[in-house]
């Protein structure tokens, strides 16, 4: 059994209540705890050493990894992140100078992004480091933008660049909190995730969730520096990086098409140093396709080959 079957097993039986918007399935679960004019968002994730970090990576890094990681998922939903709980699994002989580097790390995005780092609790973990960051925040009721509003006809549009990330930037990303708040702001964004498991697989959760499919075409698709270094300047090997990668961080967002010269025109005002592609377009077909030329590809989760 793999970890996606036994979650399709776990997930059925998670009991719920009214309080509850949105539960397992998305970027963050969706809490109405009766405020005024916003619902909650909630979060956690594990960084583990070995997994997520190198016993060697840089400590501040890990630092903001483990906390940019919530973040980016609040920023999926176009919330603003509140405050952290942060849980430290330590080894036996951990070393004092290394953890204070770890939350300087945390401690300098906190500040960045107004989060307050509420409390915690450490433990011992006797084989390896382990940080487990559980973060609260706010989007107005009504307004969080989920995984399931896409509808055919939809732009498919990304920020930044693809893939190459284990190269750095997976330890160095910077959580597109204010790029969502601002589409937020200004758009009918339809659905939104982000790029935590490599385009191929994100697209495909985006689309699952919204019942329609996805074609995307290649030559649109913004490949990084470091997913050509990574392909020795290979073009399929930067591309096939770009789409599979995993822990690029971007936002992957689905908007109306009467809304696609707006954002052309406003994006480069608002933030001059960040790409924004439009890379497809939702389809009533399902399923996840990738033209290349003439060329139609079926696009699996983890390669792409010939559509029949
Ligand atoms: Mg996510």
């Amino acid at each position: 059994m793999n970890e996606r079957e036994l979650i399709a097993q776990l997930v059925p039986q998670l009991p719920l209540n009214d309080r509850v918007i949105a539960g397992a399935g998305d970027d963050c679960a969706v809490i109405d705890l009766g405020l005024a004019a916003d619902w909650v968002l909630f979060k956690i994730d594990a960084t583990l050493e070995g997994v997520h970090f190198a016993r060697d990576a840089e400590p501040r890094a890990v630092g903001h990894k483990a906390l940019g990681r919530c973040l980016s998922d609040v920023a999926a939903m176009a919330g603003k992140p509140i405050c952290a709980l942060i849980a430290l699994g330590l080894p036996a002989q951990f070393d004092p100078a290394r953890v204070r580097e770890i939350y300087a790390g945390i401690n300098t995005l906190a500040r960045r992004y107004q989060v307050a780092v509420a409390g915690g609790e450490t433990s011992l973990s006797p084989d390896r480091l382990t940080l487990t960051v559980s973060l609260l925040g706010t989007v107005p009721q009504n307004h969080c933008v989920r995984r399931s509003g896409a509808r055919p006809g939809d732009g498919l549009w990304v920020t930044g660049e693809l893939g190459g990330s284990i190269l750095g930037k997976h330890l160095a990303f910077e959580p597109r909190i204010q790029q969502a708040a601002w589409l937020r702001a200004r758009f009918d964004l339809h659905a939104m995730i982000d790029l935590s498991d490599g385009l191929s697989t994100d697209a495909r959760h985006l689309a699952q969730a919204s019942e329609v499919g996805a074609e995307l075409t290649a030559e649109s698709i913004p490949i990084s520096a470091a997913a050509w270094r990574r392909a020795d300047d290979n073009a399929s090997a930067a591309l096939r990086a770009a789409l599979n990668d995993g822990e690029d961080f971007e936002l992957l967002f689905a908007l109306p098409d009467s809304e696609h010269m707006a954002l052309q025109a406003a994006w480069p005002k608002a933030f001059p140093d960040l790409k924004l592609t439009a890379i497809g377009t939702c389809t009533a077909t399902r399923g996840l396709r990738l033209r290349q030329g003439n060329t139609l590809l079926e696009l699996h989760e983890h390669g792409y080959d010939h559509f029949a």
